[in-house]
């Protein structure tokens, strides 16, 4: 078979792009340097048989009935709705901050008609919001924010909010009600037979050929095809030219607890000011797999290692422009994903991505008409979940 398309990375960003093009007859090449499909959205079996997330806890939620639409045509879903405490002051409370979580903390009987009241006393108004800790000073005040946000921020990130961009805690809103929900999305569901299911399924087509532990830069010079799809890091592809663009990595710490059912009462605890690990998640609360013992896992952040977030700053937009130049110029390749386009996205915000990268590629390679054309640049506009 000759390669019309090689994708390189078998995450969300690759799978949903391969598929695309093997459906309008192009044939496809799908190479991963890991072990697996799935990129870090891979689910597996851990020893004790416990359906975990080796890369961390990832659950499904979107506004988009077209994403949600599209992967239906290669899962069921489950229906979950996600929920998160955060350990504060010797409690456990829920987050994202609402009513509940203020009463609790400072003793009140705060409803919906007085909650707003509340944070208009507390909030500390600013003329520009820049910055994470502006977005969250302005929204809920000083001790809030030292309550939940400055500490696991500087965990999670090595970065005090203020030299984080708005968008990194703009993620988690406080709310003026009761829900308790993390997401607040239409759709919030889990594949039914797990993500790595859903991604055998994607990429299951005669056009497609799937080859895992290969790396593209090892092995570049065999890999011929009319066009690339690259969605591995950006600054890897360019051999770090312009130095290295700044990616947060983890350390994931599993753990499985035989003859315990269940070990917290929600599928996540955030753990903002105690502890090198920011968040331990239960897997059985995600997936509602039932076992004799139970798997969880507590994530470290760290500086080295797989580059798992873009860190979303002015300096590593700058940063990131000079090589998205670079990618614009480079022929016969289409850099999607988030590693590749430095986007905080979200699996959803991936898939919505690819889809647009799959048109790319179509109109680019004669495959379709030219009218959908978009240019790397547009295809930084997804299709947003919360938390975009
Ligand atoms: P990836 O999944 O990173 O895939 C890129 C692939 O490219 C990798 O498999 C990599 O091995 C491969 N690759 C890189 N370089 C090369 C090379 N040189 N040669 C060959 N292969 C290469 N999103 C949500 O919507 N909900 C969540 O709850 C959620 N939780 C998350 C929790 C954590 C801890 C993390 C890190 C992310 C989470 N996300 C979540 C985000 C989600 O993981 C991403 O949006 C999505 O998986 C990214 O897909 P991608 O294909 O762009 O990148
Ligand atoms: N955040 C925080 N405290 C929390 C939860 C989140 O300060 O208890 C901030 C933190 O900066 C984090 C960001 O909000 O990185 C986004 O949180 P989210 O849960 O969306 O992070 P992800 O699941 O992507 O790691």
């Amino acid at each position: 078979m000759t390669t019309d398309v090689l994708v390189v990375g078998a995450g969300f960003s690759g799978a949903v792009v391969a598929r695309q093009l093997a459906d309008e007859g192009l044939q496809v090449l799908v190479i991963d340097k890991r072990d697996h499909v799935g990129g870090n959205a891979h689910d597996r079996m851990d020893a004790h048989g416990v359906l975990v997330h080796p890369y961390g806890p990832h659950i499904f939620h979107t506004n988009s009935a077209r994403i949600f639409d599209y992967l239906s045509q290669f899962t069921e879903w489950r229906p979950y709705e996600h929920r998160v405490l955060a350990s504060v002051d010797g409690q456990l409370v829920p987050l994202p901050i609402n009513i509940d979580t203020v009463n609790r903390l400072y003793g009140m009987s705060l409803d919906e008609n007085t909650i707003q009241a509340f944070y208009d006393h507390v909030r500390e108004p600013r003329e520009t919001i820049a910055t994470s800790e502006d977005v969250v000073l302005v929204a809920v005040g000083r001790d809030l924010y030292a309550k939940f946000f400055q500490g696991y921020t500087r965990k999670q990130w090595g970065l005090d909010p203020s030299e984080l961009s708005a968008s990194v805690a703009a993620r988690v809103p406080a709310r003026t009600n009761h829900d308790d929900r993390y997401f607040t999305d239409r759709y919030q569901s889990m594949p039914r037979d797990g993500y790595t299911a859903m991604f055998k399924r994607l990429l299951d087509h005669p056009g497609i050929i799937v080859e895992v532990g290969v790396d593209y830069f090892q092995q570049r010079d065999r890999l011929a095809a009319r066009h690339v799809v690259y969605t591995g890091p950006v600054d890897a592809y360019f051999d770090h030219c312009y130095g290295p663009l700044p990616y947060r990595s983890l350390r994931f710490e599993h753990q499985h607890l035989a003859g315990t059912t269940q070990y917290q009462a929600v599928g996540t605890v955030n753990y903002p000011n105690d502890h090198a690990y920011t968040r331990i998640t239960e897997f059985r609360h995600l997936t509602g797999q039932t076992h004799s013992g139970t798997s969880i896992v507590r994530e470290y952040p760290q500086g080295d290692g797989e580059p798992y977030y873009p860190v979303p700053r002015p300096e590593n937009e700058r940063l990131f422009k000079r090589y998205e130049a670079l990618a614009q110029d480079e022929a016969g390749t289409t850099f999607v994903g988030r590693l590749a386009q430095y986007r905080y996205y979200n699996m959803d915000q991936c898939v919505g991505a690819a889809l647009k990268a799959a048109e790319y590629v179509l109109a680019k390679l004669d495959y379709r008409s030219a009218a959908s054309e978009a240019t790397t640049g547009a295809l930084l506009q997804s299709e947003s979940s919360q938390g975009a």
